[in-house]
């Protein structure tokens, strides 16, 4: 079992209550995969304490310095990638594929961002008057505080940090209990890499407790943060009364449209990929089919196929193409979402059940799921179930789907499996979200892109990733000089 503390001001250190908490591994939970320091406001405070007396140092720096050390740190989580994507798979149940993958997208970030530090300037105005200089400057906030998830226990740390860091603020993170490790590994690899102390601070622990602290403390400029409504819309609250900035991404409900005129057995493998890949435990995962019903019994089983060739099981082990939920809380709620869902009149078409046998028993394991005849009107249609259970809506052609789609709180992202090309950019158009995908699955982002929801979603004033996303962590300042004198 790994041992982490908090970091914070550069040390090592446990919570100042002296209590810890513990990982399982979701495949087997008899396995315990790493111990924590169980925080509280108290080390919070002592974090941004530290972020603050290192900020102006850091903010002297140029971009392009404090792009090296993220160029650097890239260069460090590339060489143990396959050290790291073990870990990942170990505590949060993704398969080591997808691990992998998650770790190289993190090594990208960070060289992304290294180079982003080139850039990293303001913009010439002309001037109304002859020999005035008229330009602006980009400008760190100070203390930011980072909120993440555990789905994404690398890559959303990551995507936050990079752009953070090179914009010249200091940093504070609170990853989630879940899945802590993969934070703690950045803070290394950035300390290895030469950034200075005290730039980066990582507490972990209760929520209410440190997550609390971080949204209320004055010192605290801007919160970035990821995971459910209830808690991004309670955050958003705290740091209104100080005119915090704040960037609260939240779940979805993404809906993947399939016309009467598109390829099937394309839209089944994009289907089965984005609802059922990473165990559905992905913010832009498809949770709805919205078909047209000329071709719903067709495509279902060609699902159906999809399916039955998953295999679920410990994301270590070989062939294995889907793993656990990431823990027992996660699990029954997907368990009982397809119960609320029957009871409500919707129909099993395949899965629904827990897998136990053998090895299985000891972990969260279920089967991928799908459940038909499902009306716009019932739960599972609307609220987020994030594990691997489709929902299928049938709908009576394109203007039918495209209302069902909109018609619920929230929009990160969609698709629309279809040959029609006009259809397609209508959808582009219309549909009420910050992502759309044609032909293409509901998951699975460029880093180079900009990211974000719309309704419930997102607080949507920044969106993340891509260029943009440094507008979130900078302040454009307005220089007027006038050399005509
Ligand atoms: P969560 O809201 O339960 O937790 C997110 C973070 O908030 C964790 O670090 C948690 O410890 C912390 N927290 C909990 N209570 C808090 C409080 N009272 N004050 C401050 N912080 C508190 O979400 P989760 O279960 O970790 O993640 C899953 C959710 O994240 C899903 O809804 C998913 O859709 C969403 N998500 C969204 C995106 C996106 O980019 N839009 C990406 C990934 C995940």
């Amino acid at each position: 079992m790994e041992t982490y503390q908090n970091f914070i001001g550069g040390e090592w250190v446990a919570a100042q209550s002296g209590k810890t908490f513990e990982t399982l591994n979701p495949a087997d939970t008899r396995e315990k995969v790493a111990q924590y320091p169980h925080s509280g406001g108290e080390d919070a405070k002592a974090a941004v304490a530290a972020a603050k007396a290192a900020f102006p140092g850091w903010a002297a720096m140029t971009p392009v310095a404090r792009g090296r050390v993220l160029s650097k740190a890239s260069q460090l989580i590339e060489s143990r990638k396959p050290e790291l994507a073990k870990l990942l798979t170990r505590e949060e149940g993704k398969t080591l594929a997808e691990a992998t993958g998650e770790v190289q997208r993190t090594a990208d970030i960070f060289r992304f961002f290294g180079g982003i530090s080139y850039t990293l300037g303001g913009q010439t105005i002309p001037h109304d008057l002859p020999n005035n200089l008229l330009y602006t400057k980009r400008e760190p906030l100070g203390v930011v505080a980072l909120i993440t998830p555990w789905n994404f226990p690398i890559a959303i740390p990551a995507w936050k940090l990079a752009p953070a860091l090179v914009s010249g603020n200091a940093v504070v993170i609170k990853p989630a209990s879940q899945a802590p490790a993969m934070t703690c590994e950045i803070a290394k690899v950035l300390a290895e890499a030469g950034l200075p102390k005290g730039v980066l601070n990582v507490v972990m622990g209760d929520g209410r407790a440190v997550g609390g602290e971080l949204a209320t403390n004055p010192d605290v400029v801007a919160l970035s943060f990821t995971g459910s409504y209830k808690i991004g819309h309670q955050i958003y609250q705290q740091l209104a009364p100080r005119q915090a900035r704040a960037q609260m991404e939240m779940g979805g409900k993404n809906p993947t449209i399939v016309l009467d005129d598109a390829d099937l057995d394309l839209a089944a493998k994009l289907v089965a990929i984005a609802g059922f890949g990473l165990t559905g435990q992905a913010c832009t995962a498809t949770s709805r089919v919205i078909v047209d019903k000329k071709v719903a019994a067709a495509f279902t089983e060609k699902l159906i196929e999809k399916a039955k060739a998953i295999k679920v099981g410990n994301g270590l082990s070989d062939g294995v193409t889907m793993g656990p939920a990431v823990n027992e809380q996660e699990f029954k709620g997907n368990l009982d979402y397809v119960d609320i869902a029957l009871k409500e009149g919707a129909k099993l078409v395949y899965g629904g059940k827990q897998l136990k046998d053998g090895d299985l028993a000891h972990g969260y394991f279920m089967e991928p799921t799908i459940v038909g005849g499902v009306t716009p009107n019932m739960r599972i249609a609307k609220e987020e179930v994030f594990g691997p259970v489709i929902a299928i809506i049938e709908v009576d052609g394109f203007d039918q789907a495209l209302e069902v789609a909109n018609g619920v709180d929230v929009g990160l992202s969609a698709s629309i499996v279809t040959r029609d090309i006009k259809k397609a950019m209508l959808y582009t158009d219309r549909i009420q979200v910050g992502v759309i995908k044609v032909n293409q699955i509901s998951t699975g982002l460029a880093l180079q892109a900009p990211f974000g929801g719309v309704k419930q979603s997102s607080t949507d004033s920044f969106k993340e990733q891509g260029t943009v996303a440094i507008d979130f962590y900078t302040r454009i300042k307005t220089v007027y000089l006038d050399y005509s004198a």
